[in-house]
């Protein structure tokens, strides 16, 4: 199967162009071949999506809405096909697969609702006979670029706002899964979103990722994937002075005081720290553990693991799935001779899988470090991969401390059943999402989400304030006096 750009409503074959091999991470074979598109082809798909976009802003926006309610309808619909071919190109388990695309379909209804709001501000003006209020406006061209972790989820965060609110998109998808992006391009065609308001483009971030931010037509990039990639998006777009919208890497932790449930928290932490393999940007890295409870947890945590079904994730059994590809085999292993080195002691884990029946695929024990210093390398570096560093701590200012030694900020928990101390950590931590018992992650679609320091720059995906990202504000004085009024000298 070859992966062709979705451009203007048309698949675009074209007897020139190169591919690569897409391959899936849970057994090595190639499932489809994905093109790898030229500066010519952003060219041409911003063309068409500038031109569909000055026809798209004038259509209503709850018109605009009842497109998003049938891409939702036929998601659902077709739930599990998507999650299985989301297990194949990604290999998260099942389960998870599931879960992600149920995140798009709630993105697609809770967007549709904003066709009927949208809203602005209507305030009394300071001038008699004046009317004062805003509006959003939309952008433009707007350019998504995605990484391979959430295929789907992260483009339903930023596509479905972009279009709700009358712009028209050039999504870039990660070249590792960019069959989540096919069948979206299914779904628009199906559903008949009008042509060249969705448009995909498929490639390398070196060559499709810079002619989207160089190109001068695409008036905002909407970009989630890692630090050291964001800050130089962010640098060629600020020569364009564009906005810039970035979600970037994290180095989350979970803290356990000596007052909390330590059998729900060993729960939370197993879950979001070797759910998807430890590859979702809000995974727990981090343990940070009151000292009196730090063999319990420790304890826990190891009798826990031993229950951890590794394999591939179309396996209704398996709990934990392959990472995404050789070169994260790589830098996980490379981590772990760093722990070493660094006098870290390994508790379990450390090893890519070897076994005959999961040598094909890319496979690594879920890890456990303990006496981890709060800050080597191991406990401030994002690994991306099921590694968990304990590191001990005797206080919950030391606790906070710990957590914001980082430069990430993107989730925190703490585990207490001190409403004291609960209130005090919600204040402190230094990341734009807090859980209170309970792991890192589980974020719901209709709050902002996004992170300070080194995960992003202000802007947030998801919830309203994904709106902030795809939109003007547009403010109208309407003055009905029939007379010049100045604001600020005839009223004072
Ligand atoms: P990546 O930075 O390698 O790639 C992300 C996207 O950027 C891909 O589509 C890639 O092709 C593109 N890209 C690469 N070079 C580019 C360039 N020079 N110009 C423009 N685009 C370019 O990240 P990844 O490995 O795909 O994803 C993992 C990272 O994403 C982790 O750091 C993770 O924490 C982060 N992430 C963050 C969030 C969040 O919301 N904060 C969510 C998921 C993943």
């Amino acid at each position: 199967m070859k992966l062709n750009n979705y451009v203007n409503g048309n698949w675009q074959e074209s007897e020139q162009a190169t591919y690569t091999a897409v391959v899936n991470p849970a057994t090595g074979e190639e499932i489809a071949q994905v093109k790898l598109s030229t500066e010519e082809d952003v060219n041409i798909a911003v063309k068409a999506a500038k031109k569909a976009q000055q026809e798209w802003a004038l259509v209503p926006a709850p018109e605009r809405a009842d497109y998003l309610y049938e891409i939702g309808s036929l998601m659902k619909e077709r739930k599990e096909h998507l999650a299985e071919v989301l297990t194949k190109e990604m290999g998260k388990v099942i389960e998870e697969a599931r879960g992600e695309v149920q995140e798009g379909i709630d993105m697609a209804f809770y967007m549709a609702g904003e066709g009927r709001r949208l809203v602005g501000d209507t305030v009394p003006s300071e001038l008699q006979n004046k009317f004062a209020m805003s509006v959003r406006a939309p952008v433009g061209v707007v350019g998504l670029i995605t990484p391979w972790n959430f295929p789907i989820a992260i483009a339903s965060w930023k596509s479905f706002p972009a279009i709700v609110a009358g712009n028209t998109f050039l999504w870039k998808p990660a070249t590792e899964t960019p069959l989540m992006a096919y069948e979206m391009a299914l779904i628009y065609e199906e559903v008949g979103l009008p042509a060249g308001v969705a448009n995909i483009v498929f490639g390398a971030g070196s060559t499709v990722g810079t002619a989207m931010i160089e190109h001068p037509d695409v008036r905002v990039i909407s970009f989630t994937g890692s630090t050291e990639t964001g800050r130089h998006v962010a640098e060629r777009g600020g020569r364009h002075l564009k906005k810039v919208s970035l979600e970037m890497g994290g180095k989350n932790a979970v803290i356990v005081m000596e007052d909390a449930n330590i059998d729900l928290a060993v729960e939370g932490i197993l879950w979001s720290a070797y759910g998807t393999t430890g590859q979702r940007c809000t995974a727990c890295s981090r343990v940070i553990v009151h000292k009196d409870v730090k063999e319990e947890v420790e304890n826990k945590l190891l009798q826990q693991m031993e229950g951890l079904t590794i394999g591939n994730g179309l396996d209704e059994k398996i709990k934990v799935g392959p990472v995404i590809n050789k070169k994260a085999l790589r830098k996980i292993s490379d981590y772990i001779e760093i722990g070493k080195e660094e006098g870290a002691k390994l508790l379990a884990g450390g090893n890519v899988l070897q076994k005959e029946d999961l040598k094909d695929g890319h496979y690594f024990e879920p890890t456990l470090f303990t006496d981890v210093k709060w800050n080597s390398r191991l406990a401030q570096e994002e690994i991306f991969g099921p590694v968990i560093s304990l590191i001990v701590v005797e206080s919950l200012e030391e606790a906070i401390k710990v957590n914001n030694s980082v430069d990430y900020g993107l989730s925190s928990s703490i585990y207490s059943q001190d409403v004291n101390k609960i209130f005090q950590a919600q204040r402190d931590l230094d990341t734009g999402i807090v859980y209170v018992n309970a792991g890192t992650t589980g974020a719901e679609i209709h709050l902002p989400f996004g992170g300070t320091k080194g995960t992003g720059n202000g802007h947030r995906d998801s919830g309203k304030a994904a709106l902030d990202v795809f939109t003007e504000w547009k403010s109208i004085y309407v003055d009905f006096s029939g007379t010049l009024q100045r604001a600020q000298i005839d009223n004072n």
